[in-house]
């Protein structure tokens, strides 16, 4: 085994507003060395970092919206985001629990502060992950994995070093909560004070983690801080993560699915003709219907 290396820390880009209710710093896909094709199969990584939304008498967040082709991953660190869609499903996702939606074929959804934190007023940070499917899924039926936190499994890091949420894949032989349809390891990483984890992905994958609380060190010798990125070399297959600090850290890593990406806003298929096919199908109401 060999180590896997640091390709580069990227500082949190200048954030934006996802509608009005989501801040968020866009990691993937970034000009720099972060593209879709590099990223494959994390296609869109928008990181809320904490944030204080004042009271408000509606609930802030984005209107409905298409997607097709692939899935979107939505982690809530602090606050509750809520969702509807035109599949008739809706939920809560509430502080540590991940909605796994795979939007497939298509979906029209809206995503938006919950109600009772809305009115309430309070810090949110999350995590929206977009996980590209591979050609022969990307027109499936689309579908829901909700997870609360409970029902994530869990690893317990010896030395009271900490705990690690197995979101999907693999960690020391823990089997992941959510189904994915290409090789996909995503893992949250809580570590306490003078913790320490060490993980190993083939050195084909494309892997890399986001740091949410604390600042760690990569390999003994990088420093990540919070907020920050780490892109992984595809050089070798070990890496170790520990922080002076309390710490949680998201660690993703997947095989590439090595098929050409074509993408256009909300749909990402392979090609362009499969994205006009998107847009027609939308303006048809394919997608179905959802109330503003
Ligand atoms: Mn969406």
């Amino acid at each position: 085994m060999s180590i896997k290396n640091i390709e580069l820390v990227l500082t949190p880009p200048e954030p934006h507003f996802v509608g009005d209710g989501f801040r968020v710093h866009n990691f993937i896909p970034g000009g720099y060395r972060t593209d879709m094709e590099r990223m494959n199969p994390f296609i869109l990584l928008d990181y809320g970092a904490k944030f204080y939304f004042p009271p408000s008498d509606h609930p802030l967040g984005v209107g409905v919206h298409p997607h097709r082709g692939f899935e979107t991953v939505t982690i809530a660190y602090k606050g509750r985001v809520a969702h509807h869609d035109s599949t008739g499903e809706s939920g809560v996702i509430g502080e540590g629990d991940v909605q796994w939606m795979t939007a497939a074929s298509g979906i029209l959804h809206k995503e938006y502060h919950e109600k009772e934190f809305s009115r309430e007023g309070g810090e949110l940070q999350m995590v929206q992950l977009w996980v590209n499917l591979p050609a022969k899924y990307k027109m499936s039926a689309p579908k829901y994995q909700s997870l609360t936190n409970a029902q994530i499994s869990k690893v317990t890091l010896p030395d009271e070093a900490g705990v690690v949420e197995v979101i999907a894949g693999e960690y020391k032989k823990t089997k992941g909560s959510a189904s994915t349809f290409s090789p996909i390891h995503l893992l949250n990483v809580k570590l306490n004070k003078g913790g320490k984890a060490d993980f190993s992905f083939p050195e084909v994958y494309n892997s890399a983690l986001l740091v949410l609380e604390g600042k760690v060190t990569v390999n003994g010798s990088e420093e990540v801080p919070a907020n920050h990125f780490a892109l992984f070399q595809n050089d070798g297959e070990t890496f170790d993560i520990e922080s002076a600090e309390d710490a949680i850290v998201l660690v993703m890593s997947g095989e590439d699915l090595s098929e050409p990406i074509a993408a256009h806003g909300p749909f990402v298929m392979n090609t362009r003709q499969e994205i006009l096919q998107a847009f027609e199908d939308y303006q048809k109401g394919k997608f179905g219907y959802l109330k503003d």
